[in-house]
């Protein structure tokens, strides 16, 4: 399999090693978007000031954002992509809805990129998953309901893919659609 384009190879190790604080420290004034996650299962947690001018990419913090967004299961120089912008735009604003109802916790991801032999291995996944293409993420926020997260979603003017699971909701930054992962229907008698 053809490895994706956007395939970031870079060191990653003075990344890693940067704490939010210092990286919050590192940033100049005016970086107006932050994005706050935390990796399920690892508890990685990165506090990324990704946009200066709500256009303009800060690119410390946006790569704080694709590290923690990697795929866990493969070396890192194969995970550890450049995510999609409308996605983690799309994140934002979804902890941003949530701030307005006063709940200020991280984004907790249970999945984010997943390289074509990690979707393969991850059950329910779809063939051509967004998750392959840097532009899906499987969350959870701690004491949200996923109904709640799910209308958090919805709620955007303009959102992509929002999957609802028992124990995540999936948001992608594809065409708006939606629909009920692993919800157990009961059948009829
Ligand atoms: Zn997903």
């Amino acid at each position: 399999m053809k490895r994706p384009d956007f395939l970031y190879a870079l060191g990653t190790a003075a990344l890693a090693g940067m704490s939010p604080a210092a990286v919050r420290a590192a940033v100049p004034g005016g970086v107006e978007r932050t994005l706050w996650l935390r990796r399920a299962g690892y508890g990685d947690e990165v506090v990324a000031p990704f946009c200066v001018d709500g256009a303009t990419v800060y690119e410390p913090g946006y790569r704080m954002i694709c590290w923690l967004m990697r795929d866990r299961q493969v070396p890192d120089a194969e995970g550890y992509v450049r995510y999609d912008n409308v996605e983690i735009e799309a994140l934002w604003e979804v902890q941003q809805t949530l701030a307005l109802h006063g709940i200020r916790r991280p984004l907790v991801i249970t999945s984010g990129y997943r390289t074509w032999q990690t979707n393969v291995a991850t059950e329910g996944a779809a063939r051509n998953s967004q998750h392959l293409y840097a532009k899906a993420a499987d969350m959870y926020v701690d004491g949200v309901s996923m109904r709640d997260l799910f209308d958090a979603c919805w709620s955007r003017e303009v959102s992509g893919g929002i999957g609802y699971y028992d124990d995540h909701v999936h948001l992608d930054s594809g065409a708006r659609r939606w629909w009920v992962g692993d919800l157990a229907v009961p059948e009829f008698a």
